[in-house]
């Protein structure tokens, strides 16, 4: 089954064609940064204009990747939710339209679930049940996939997401935006051991974690530094940060290993780029005995094809879209987003 994909919930207008849920017969990903980089942040009324200008010519593009007339595909698929509400609107309408026009499944697709299946695509023998750390530009999450389409809540973060946290620090060390790549690069030069950045505990809730202290604590040491007139070690203070993050997410991660007794770990999201991360979850794996199963860097952040994986599964699932089926800013990865017809 081939299943045209399209992704439009923040800053990256995507489309991609995919088989069987597991083979990217194209992927095309136009990326609105340069844009948003203006502006410090994603500006959401530029988002949606620019999905709407994007859209049709980055689909168009898919298919001829792909190398595939819009009628020889069997279903089409867009995020549905959660993001920002006006640039959904724009990738769902189209996606839908485009498949009642042609008397086609429309396959609604949540956009975590999604990073998720970005794993899919590299590991062809990857199935549930397994752990997987969330870590995006929204969501940190601890989440068990019983099955394609089932999913528990484990624990997350109380406050501001991991990814969220490095595009806000980034902005206080003037590195620009997004920040997370550009935080990763500064530290690669940085000691790690440079700054002493707070390490956040929830009590009784030891799956859950939090940000907000370590983002204050960055800021303190930024103001303070300018107000002394003392000149700061970016690349130590980069180097610390990632450091700390690790140290938030992993430790929460390996409880679950041990909670839940899973074999299979996934990390997904655009912060399971970050190289801190993947060196430190490549220690945990070998500390618990699992096995890690992290997506290829360019299917970390947004993409279409991972919406493409997901579909896959929701359609054998028979979960389709109707006519009336709407876009949602927030739900929870275990809502099934499918409207009645
Ligand atoms: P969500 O998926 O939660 O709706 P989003 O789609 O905006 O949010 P993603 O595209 O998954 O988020 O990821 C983008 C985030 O990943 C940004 O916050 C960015 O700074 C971060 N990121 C990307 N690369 C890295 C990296 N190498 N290190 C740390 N963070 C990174
Ligand atoms: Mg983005
Ligand atoms: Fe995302």
């Amino acid at each position: 089954m081939r299943i045209l994909a399209i992704e439009s919930s923040c800053d990256e207008t995507a489309a991609a064609v995919i088989e069987d849920g597991r083979k990217m017969l194209s992927n095309v990903v136009d990326t609105q940064i340069a844009t948003h980089a203006l502006y410090g942040g994603v500006v959401p009324e530029i988002a949606s204009r620019r999905h709407m200008e994007a859209v049709v010519r980055v689909t168009e593009q898919a298919l001829a990747d792909a190398e595939m007339d819009k009628h020889e595909v069997d279903a089409v698929a867009a995020t549905c939710a959660p993001g920002l509400i006006g640039a959904l609107l724009v990738g769902a309408n189209f996606g839908k339209s485009l498949a009642f026009a042609m008397n086609k499944p429309f396959i609604p697709v949540h956009h975590i679930r999604g990073h998720i299946a970005a794993t899919y695509l590299a590991y062809p023998e990857l199935k549930p049940p397994f752990l997987t750390l969330i870590a995006s530009g929204g969501h940190s999450e601890i989440v068990m996939v019983k099955d394609y389409t089932e999913f528990e809540i484990l624990g997350g973060t109380r406050d501001d997401a991991a990814g969220e946290a490095f595009d806000k620090v980034a902005r206080v060390l003037g590195v620009g935006y997004p920040g997370g790549p550009k935080i990763d690069a500064l530290a690669q030069n940085g000691d790690p051991k440079r700054y002493k950045l707070p390490d956040s505990r929830i009590k009784d809730a030891p799956l859950d974690f939090s940000f907000s202290g370590l983002k204050t604590a960055v800021i303190n040491l930024a103001h303070n530094a300018e107000q002394k007139g003392e000149t700061l070690d970016r690349e130590g203070l980069a180097a610390s940060f990632c450091t700390a993050v690790v140290h938030t997410l992993v430790p929460r991660l390996e409880e679950a290993v041990h909670q839940t007794h899973a074999r299979n770990v996934v990390c997904a999201g655009g912060v399971a780029a970050n190289s801190f991360l993947r060196a430190a979850l490549c220690d945990m794996a070998k500390r618990t005995h699992t096995r890690l199963f992290l997506p290829p860097l360019k299917l970390c952040g947004d993409n279409a094809a991972m919406i493409g994986a997901q579909a896959y599964y929701e359609y054998l699932a028979g979960n389709l879209g109707h006519t009336l089926q709407n876009a949602y800013p927030t739900a929870d990865i275990g809502r099934n987003i499918c409207d009645p017809a």
